[in-house]
């Protein structure tokens, strides 16, 4: 069992289980939500995820056309997860919402052509163009 939660706190994330998959990416959008060089979304199974709390939706098109819903916290405006649309089965949950360096490394990195250039990854984590 893991942990997530937001900046303040009040609203957390409970994660069942080992991840699906933990995916960075490097598309704009994700840097326009997070502040940082590159998001970090690490799925699981829809019935693994559990959150309480206050929880605001935002809902934006992917570059796939189809909807993702991120859910933030009202109160501080930490996005601690969302549901992707084109994947009704998995969840995303932030990362850095872990704030556990023990975390497993991400498996992918996904829009890696639009990547900082000054950011390295390990030679085993695989890159994609998506
Ligand atoms: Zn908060
Ligand atoms: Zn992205």
């Amino acid at each position: 069992m893991r942990q997530a939660q937001c900046s303040c706190g009040q609203l957390r994330v409970a994660c069942k289980g080992e991840p699906a998959k933990v995916s960075i990416c490097h598309c704009d959008a994700c840097r326009l939500r997070t502040g940082s060089a590159f998001g970090i979304a690490v799925f699981y199974p829809r019935e693994a995820v559990k959150a309480e709390g206050d929880q605001r939706d935002h809902t934006r098109k992917a570059d796939s056309g189809r909807n993702v819903t991120f859910h933030f916290c009202p109160y501080c405006g930490s996005s601690v997860w969302w549901e992707p649309e084109r994947m009704p089965d998995r969840v995303a949950v932030a990362l850095g919402a872990f704030a556990d360096p023990d975390f497993p490394m991400p498996d992918q990195s996904v829009n890696d052509a639009r990547r900082y250039k000054w950011i390295e990854f390990p030679e085993a984590m695989q890159k994609r163009a998506e």
